[in-house]
């Protein structure tokens, strides 16, 4: 009966047995292909202990089958509890044991078998029989008391019910073989034999039985839990910036439109974008890695300075964005927008090295500035570059007025993009007089635009926007193609006198190719080089006196003459005049304003003569009253441009000025009021 009982457990070992090892082929977990080889092991020891105990009576001498079961029942019960405890460490540890350790576990093992049976001879034979199984059951007890240890200690979470099971269906067996061992050892010593253990039989085959379960339903648990984990690192990584860490477009939006449903009446929404002011050439003198590492660290400045319910999230290379529910009136939100500066002015530590960051924040609210998430963004980005605008490393606030001028400037900047391929851009043309004759001796390009629904519009309604932009280098080339055309035809119509001056602005002045546009614009429109003057500003020419020598000289080369604009606005360093090769100085419209008053005169008067001494021709700008035109004629000025004039005007009106005889435009010649007129 107890014989058949422990067949049954036997078997149910094997059964164990070979599910783990198909386990083991399906999961590929080196404690499963382990444990196999302990269960196989364990049948064994099921198979051999209770015949080698019960096959005959023990005393006096048992039969030699006895012994050997009994030797066998010793040394499958070693392996069983080698391969059950390197399992269990797999199980602890995550890891697999290192393959010198296991081999010296097994050296140990063996020789401890050996040992055992070397010892055993030394005992009376029916003795032998109850030490032999006595150990088996000593080393089965350990190593399951071990492997209850692994198996319960394993793992980040608490033990679901299959590890459990499999826990303390181990301890009870260790428990229980522990005992068998004792009474055997007890039988052994005192020659006293015990029939109650074999009531226990039954236990055995239902301790093994658990045991099956347990790790089955463990190792489902285990399955689920890694399918869990799995799917909450792909939510992970589908949501959060890898970079560092924080909440990525999609997640912030998500949480934003989450916030903004659930905001209670009367409680606003905060969005904050901040952008590390230049990032950029900080990445490029660190290095991407180190980039990145500042990145991670900036925002875990950031996490730490805001509030524990606010979302920081990352939307762009250096640009970040924070959420703040819950949040009073501007007063609070621009307290924390500082402290958010304020944390990121701290300096960072990055190898070692110091490194000193700043950021430009900008701020909307909901509802006061819309109540979906797109639009808190693009507000909260125009506010952002507001506070860029105003130096950087500082908040504001969006206000409705300054995004309507944004918005203003960027419909026409794209605007300004189009005009030159849609053929809306004009040169009007201002005629330069002789100041003592009257006569046109050139003209001045000016540009205009002729915007389909603003109208006609004056350099001063784009030109900021076209340099801001980026695009004021092709607007100039255009008019100087432009000019140079038109100054080629009217030479050809006889008038091969006339000059035509060209404005630069600044963005053209320092293109390191230049003068090749202006060589080839020259070459292929026909003009005489000599006939062209470009006109550069005074501040323009002094920013970066000695590159712009080498501009000027090679624009020289090509037989142009130069002019500096606006003379008397800027530095108004009479000296820099000596060594730049200028062919013409042209006195500011704001000057020529001030006279006739003496003070200014006088000024004007030193000017000119200095001038004239260097052998620099003289324009005055902006002559509006006849009394201006009278003192600069007076001074020795050798030319005007003014309303007083001629305005500026298509290049059709001009044509028509210029080749019809050089007639005089001077107010005082009488009659000659038509001509202003016409002119206007
Ligand atoms: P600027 O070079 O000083 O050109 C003279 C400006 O004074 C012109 O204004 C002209 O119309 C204006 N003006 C002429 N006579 C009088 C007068 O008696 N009284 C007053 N109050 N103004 C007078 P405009 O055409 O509006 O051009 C403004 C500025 O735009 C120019 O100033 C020049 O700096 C710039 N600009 C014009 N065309 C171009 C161009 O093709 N390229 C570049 N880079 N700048 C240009
Ligand atoms: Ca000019
Ligand atoms: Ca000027």
């Amino acid at each position: 009966m107890a014989y058949a009982g422990y067949l049954a457990a036997s078997a149910c070992a094997m059964v164990i047995a070979a599910v783990l090892g198909g386990f083991h082929r399906h999961y590929r977990r080196g404690y499963l292909r382990h444990w196999s080889a302990s269960w196989w092991a364990f049948s064994l020891v099921l198979m051999t202990a209770a015949p080698a105990l019960r096959l005959s009576r023990l005393e006096p001498a048992p039969p030699a089958t006895q012994l050997a079961l009994a030797a066998v029942a010793l040394t499958a019960a070693f392996w069983q509890a080698v391969w059950l405890l390197l399992g269990a460490y797999e199980v602890a540890t995550g890891r697999e044991v290192a393959k010198r350790r296991a081999r010296r576990l097994w050296a140990g093992m063996g020789a401890l078998v050996l040992g055992a049976l070397a010892v055993s001879t030394l005992l009376p034979p029916g003795q032998r029989v109850l030490c032999l199984v006595g150990l088996a059951g000593l080393s089965t007890a350990l190593a399951f008391g071990g492997a209850a240890l692994g198996v319960l200690r394993s793992g980040p979470r608490p033990p679901g019910f299959g590890r459990l099971l499999l826990g303390a269906s181990f301890l009870l067996y260790a428990a229980e073989q522990g005992h068998n061992s004792t009474i055997l050892g007890v039988a052994a010593a005192a020659g006293r034999s015990f029939s109650y253990p074999l009531l226990l039989v039954p236990l055995d085959a239902l301790l093994v039985a658990l045991m099956g379960i347990g790790i089955v339903g463990w190792l489902l648990e285990e399955e689920r839990s890694r399918a869990f984990d799995a799917s909450a690192q792909t939510a992970r990584l589908a949501y959060h910036d890898t970079v560092t860490e924080l909440a990525n477009r999609d997640l912030f939006y998500e949480n934003m439109r989450i916030s903004l449903g659930r905001a209670a009446a009367g409680s606003g929404v905060g969005v904050f974008l901040i952008d590390l002011d230049r990032f950029k050439s900080i990445n490029e003198s660190l290095g991407h890695r180190r980039g990145d590492e500042l990145l991670k660290l900036v925002a875990e400045r950031l996490r730490c300075s805001l509030r524990p319910g606010d979302t920081v999230g990352r939307l762009g290379s250096d640009e970040f964005s924070v959420l703040l529910p819950d949040v009073g009136n501007e007063r609070e939100l621009e307290r924390l927008a500082e402290k958010a500066l304020e944390g990121l002015r701290q300096p960072f530590n990055l190898d070692g090295r110091e490194i000193v960051v700043s950021a430009s924040l900008g701020i909307s609210r909901a509802p006061a500035d819309g109540s979906d998430a797109e639009e808190l963004l693009r507000k909260a980005g125009v506010a952002l570059e507001e506070a860029k605008k105003q130096g950087r490393d500082a908040c504001q606030i969006y206000r409705a007025a300054r995004d309507a001028q944004a918005l203003d400037r960027m419909a026409l900047e794209n605007d300004l993009r189009r005009a030159l391929g849609n053929d809306e851009l004009l040169l009007y043309y201002q005629p330069v007089l002789e100041a003592l004759t009257g006569r046109i001796e050139g003209v001045e390009a000016l540009l205009r635009w002729q915007h389909p629904v603003r109208g006609l519009l004056l350099p001063a309604d784009f030109l900021w926007l076209a340099e801001a932009s980026g695009l004021s280098h092709k607007l100039d080339l255009w008019a100087l193609r432009r000019a140079c055309r038109q100054g080629r035809a009217w030479h050809d119509q006889g008038a091969d006198w006339l000059r035509v001056a060209v404005n630069l602005s600044a963005r053209s002045f320092q293109r390191p190719d230049l003068v090749d546009r202006v060589k080839e614009t020259l070459w292929e429109s026909g003009l005489v080089s000599s006939s062209l003057e470009l006109e550069i500003t005074e501040t323009l020419a002094m920013r970066n006196a000695v590159e712009s020598m080498g501009t000027l000289l090679g624009l020289k080369e090509l037989g142009l003459r130069l002019a500096i604009d606006d003379f008397g606005t800027g530095y108004s360093s009479l000296s820099y005049l000596r060594s730049f090769p200028i062919d013409t100085l042209k006195i500011d419209a704001s000057f020529v304003r001030s006279l006739p008053a003496r003070s200014s005169a006088e000024i004007a008067a030193a000017m000119i003569a200095l001038a004239h001494s260097l052998g620099i021709r003289v324009v005055a700008e902006g002559v509006e009253q006849e009394a201006q035109w009278r003192m600069l004629r007076d001074l020795g000025c050798d030319e005007m441009q003014g309303y007083l004039f001629s305005l500026a005007m298509p290049a059709g009106d001009c044509g028509r000025l210029v080749l019809g005889g050089r007639r005089s435009l001077l107010p005082e010649r009488a009659g000659d009021d038509d001509l202003v007129r016409s002119a206007g």
